[in-house]
């Protein structure tokens, strides 16, 4: 029993489980995704979403997310690259997807009981599926998968405590510099790259990976917050 197993109750009245809430990873790789088909006995069972669960009360949602994939669908964290967040906050409750790549071939399968099976879906044919009611209302926004953030910091940065929080947490889609996309995602968990005192000359070689932002100064890191 972990110390987030339980039933609650949002504003809204639904009945979610996870005391904490709920985190669940989704698994992209070009134009396909992993999905879980969840047994019949599972609550909504005999539909399929994405392996989650309950958060720990300790727990960030990368964490749960992360811990839940591998329980139920064989993923290691080494496997997947965490890019961002999507978080369908119901107010009082919030399920939080973690949306990630793959980082080499990866072959899931159902690794408990919670599934029946966890394959490759074509992202094209996942709203054709009978799909768990929570995944089908976020489907439309977590298809639209932004490129990945690389968060370029020079040496007077690189030592300020918000770069963990961003790190870990993300930063607001909203929050992102003019010109830099979030797709449909809540925040983007940027990948921390130092460079010394060669800032710039470090972010243009990072251009053809994904979005580049370049923080120089702690004052970078706190328009990001
Ligand atoms: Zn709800």
């Amino acid at each position: 029993m972990s110390s987030g197993d339980g039933w609650t109750i949002c504003a809204a009245g639904h009945r979610h489980w996870g005391l904490f809430g709920a985190a669940g990873l989704l698994l992209v790789d070009e134009d396909r995704v992993v999905l879980q088909h969840r047994a019949p006995w599972t609550h909504q069972g005999d539909t399929w979403g994405i392996p989650g669960g309950a958060r720990d009360s300790h727990e960030d949602a990368v964490t749960a997310a992360l811990r839940e994939a591998r329980e139920e669908a064989h993923l290691s964290p080494d496997d997947v690259d965490p890019i961002g967040l999507y978080v369908d906050d119901h107010q009082g409750w919030s399920y939080t997807t973690v949306v990630a790549r793959t980082t080499r071939t990866v072959r899931p399968y159902a690794a408990n009981a919670e599934s029946v099976s966890v394959r490759w879906h074509a992202a094209a044919d996942v709203a054709a599926l009978r799909l768990h009611p929570g995944f089908a209302s976020s489907w439309a926004r977590l298809r639209d998968v932004p490129p990945p953030l690389f968060l370029v910091v020079g040496d007077a940065a690189a030592d300020d405590p918000l770069l963990e929080r961003l790190r870990r947490t993300g930063v607001e889609a909203a929050r992102l510099p003019k010109g830099m996309v979030g797709g449909g995602l809540t925040r983007l968990l940027p990948h921390v790259v130092y460079a010394g005192s060669l800032g710039s000359s470090v972010a243009a070689g990072y251009a053809s990976r994904g979005q580049v932002m370049l923080a120089v100064q702690p004052e970078d890191l706190k328009l990001l917050a």
